[in-house]
Order: structure tokens, then C-alpha cells, then sequence
């Protein structure tokens, strides 16, 4: 095996073994390549609190598109490459002297936001940082998860049970989803009593799916929205869970909204940004409205500002942004996960639906993200999911 000497500092120097990763130039489009970085070690982290995560399989998104085609994103400081990916499922292979949190054999995710200076970053709800500057794995100034092993704080690592182990790979989108709908619900105890009944899902792609998914866990009447005809598989997958699909082709929003509404919270996850207004124009009096896309462009629109101030004035209603997620919303979102199988079994393996093995098929995995119809969610398996031998079998 190959090595390199990594100085560390003035005195330590450490032989270390070179392990692939896959990074992107930021600023230069279309720069996705495979790369050799040294294996991080336990004892990149101080005070003994190291955790060596074996990374098994990263998901990707609209987002490592973005990187991408250099819209977004930024390589740490001192690099001028960044490893992407951030939607991350492993297993832990060793441990620093001072965690007591996991023991090597742990599946596990990890929070994608690292805390700046703010003082939501101090007290750990970094998602909701006020800094100008955040930092996130395998976005924004810190290197991702596509790649075989990362290092990092226990206090950025969530367990995930072993029978979820298959489908590990949501718990990323499944925190984003999570913090946006608990969010919603700690606004309104402004209300003192919120019983919402109608929710709108707009868009169906991972995010969509798993709110609504999310939504129907807590009792709503959900309408989820995507821009294809059904029958596909996102409208069978949203329709087995009791929830309406509906196609913006055949039915708009403000029409749905007249038929099944009106929406007491609606979600806007589809990217598209004019739809935001339309949903302020059509949320229910004491409703709210939970932003979620990131939209890079700088797309303008007209919008009836007068009868969406009334409306809102008049409603008490509200609208919010919603980014990232702390481990809270990880730590909630696996317990979904986990309802979810019990109560459809099944439903979310079904939205893995295509995936690339080996780090050196990245190409193929952009080419997927791009191009593949019908495809919910694109993820690289880096490392088979071994099954491992339970203590039953053993004895
Ligand atoms: C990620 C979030 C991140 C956001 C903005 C999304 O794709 O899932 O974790 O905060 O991009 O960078
Ligand atoms: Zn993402």
C-alpha cells in the first residue's frame, strides 16, 4: 500500500496510507474527479474523542449537482480541491480512549454542519447559525463523505439501528425534512392550540417523499405535488401512504387548494421558486409556510403583493426558511425511519433506486443524478453492508 507523510505538526511526523476520494475543483465547472488523500486517523481529533468511520454508502443531490457545475461550494481552507457528498452511512472502526458514545461495529451517520461562532452555534443548533460564513461536509469549507473513511466528534455521529441499515442513507434528507416540520409545529405555539389537518407537499423527489412521509406519521390529510403524470413510482410510493398525488400538469396548486385545502402547512421543496408566492396566496388563516429549496439563480416574478400581505395580515399567517439539521432532527428522523418500517414495510428501500459501486464510478453516478428518469434517490456504495453474525447465531 502506498503511503505519504503527513506533518502534523513541527514534532509528529506520521506515515499514512492513501485512500480515494472522490472532490471537485470549486469554481471550475465539471471538475469531478477521483483523487488520493491520506487515511484520517482517530487521532486527528484531540482529547482521545476520535470516531473512524468505514464510509459504506453517500447519497447525492441537487446540491453535489451545484458543486458541481461550480455554483456552489468551497474547498477548505489550505486545499484547493473539496471531497463532496454529504449524505453520509457507515460503520465505526475504531474509537479515541475518551468515547464512550460508540464501539467499532456501530452504523452510523454524520450531521453535515459544523458550528461556527454564533451563539446558536454554541449552544449546538449550528443549522440555525447567524454567522456569514457556515461550514459544511462536503459543501462549504469542510470535506465530505465520498470517500473511505472519514474522522470526526462523537457529537456529530448518530446511531442507526442495524435492521435500518439498508436504508442508513436517508437519515441526511430525512433531518432536513424533520427540522423543517418540527419547526412548523414549534411556530405555532404562538397558536397555543395548533391542530393542523391539510397538508401540501410540493415536490416529489426524495425531500417530498419523505415529508410526506413525515406528515402522514403525524395524522395529516397530505397532498403532495410533482411535475409527472401519474402512474409513477413516486405517486404509488405517496399514494400508499394514504396521501393524495397530484400532478402540477394536471392541477395547480391554488386549484388543489380549492378542492382539498385549505393547507394549514405547506412545504416548498421543489427548487422552484415562484411557487412560494402561490403558497402564500393560498395558505390556510393561521397556516404556515416551510421553505426549503436553495435556489442559486437569480429567477425574478410578478406577484400579487397586495392580496398576499392582506392575506397574511388578515390570517395571522406565517412563512419560514428552513436549512440543514442538527443531530436533533437526525436522532428524531431515525426514529421515523424506524416507525416507517413498522408501519410500511418496505416503503423506503424502494427509494434507493439506483446505485453505483465503487467511488471510482462517480462519472456514472453524475450521470445519473442528471440524466436518470424516474430516479428518487442516486447513491454510490462504497463498501458493502456486511451482515454481521448476531450473538443468537454465535452461541
Ligand atoms: C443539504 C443541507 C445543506 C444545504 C445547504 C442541502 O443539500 O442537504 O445539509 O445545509 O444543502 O448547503
Ligand atoms: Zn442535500
Amino acid at each position: 500500500m502506498q503511503a505519504v507523510t503527513v506533518e502534523r505538526d513541527s514534532t509528529k511526523v506520521a506515515r499514512r496510507e492513501l485512500i480515494k476520494a472522490v472532490a471537485v475543483i470549486p469554481g471550475k465547472p465539471n471538475t469531478i474527479h477521483l483523487r488520493e488523500v491520506p487515511k484520517p486517523a482517530v487521532s486527528d481529533v484531540p482529547n482521545g474523542r476520535g470516531v473512524l468511520v468505514k464510509i459504506l454508502r453517500v447519497g447525492v443531490d441537487g446540491t453535489d449537482k451545484e458543486i458541481n457545475a461550480a455554483e456552489y461550494g468551497a474547498s477548505p481552507a489550505g486545499d484547493d480541491f473539496l471531497i463532496v457528498g454529504h449524505e453520509s452511512f457507515g460503520i465505526v472502526e475504531e474509537v479515541g480512549t475518551k468515547v464512550t458514545e460508540f464501539k467499532p461495529g456501530d452504523y452510523v451517520s454524520l450531521t453535515v454542519r459544523r458550528p461556527g461562532s454564533s451563539l446558536y452555534d454554541v449552544i449546538d443548533t449550528y443549522d440555525m447559525t447567524t454567522d456569514d460564513t457556515y461550514f459544511e461536509r462536503g459543501i462549504n469549507l469542510r470535506h465530505g463523505f465520498l470517500t473511505e473513511y472519514v474522522v470526526d466528534q462523537p457529537e456529530y455521529i448518530i446511531r442507526v439501528p442495524e435492521n435500518m441499515k439498508e436504508v442508513g442513507v436517508l437519515m441526511e434528507p430525512m433531518s432536513v425534512a424533520q427540522k423543517a416540520i418540527e419547526q412548523a409545529y414549534r411556530i405555532q405555539q404562538r397558536l397555543r392550540v395548533w391542530r393542523p389537518k391539510r397538508a401540501a407537499v410540493m415536490g416529489s423527489g426524495t425531500l417530498g417523499l419523505l415529508a410526506t412521509l413525515v406528515l402522514r406519521l403525524r395524522g395529516l390529510d397530505v397532498t403532495t405535488f410533482g411535475n409527472t403524470m401519474p402512474p409513477t413510482l413516486n405517486s404509488s410510493l405517496i399514494e400508499e401512504l394514504g396521501a393524495r398525488y397530484i400532478s402540477t400538469k394536471q392541477m395547480s396548486l391554488t386549484e388543489a387548494s380549492a378542492k382539498h385545502g385549505p393547507f394549514d402547512l405547506i412545504l416548498e421543496g421543489t427548487g422552484y421558486s415562484p411557487l412560494v408566492f402561490e403558497a402564500m396566496n393560498v395558505l390556510a388563516k393561521n397556516g404556515a409556510l416551510a421553505m426549503v429549496s436553495v435556489t442559486g439563480g437569480s429567477r425574478q416574478v410578478e406577484v400579487p403583493a397586495d392580496k398576499i400581505n392582506l392575506g397574511f395580515v388578515l390570517g395571522n399567517k406565517v412563512a419560514f426558511g428552513s436549512v440543514n439539521a442538527n443531530r436533533e432532527y437526525f436522532e428524531t428522523g431515525v426514529k421515523d425511519l424506524s416507525t416507517a418500517e413498522l408501519q410500511y414495510p418496505g416503503w423506503l428501500k424502494r427509494l434507493l433506486t439506483h446505485r453505483v459501486s465503487g467511488l471510482e464510478n462517480y462519472g456514472e453516478m453524475m450521470r445519473l443524478l442528471t440524466e436518470a428518469k424516474g430516479s428518487i434517490k442516486v447513491y454510490c456504495e462504497i463498501a458493502a453492508i456486511e451482515s454481521r453474525q448476531t450473538s443468537a447465531a454465535t452461541i
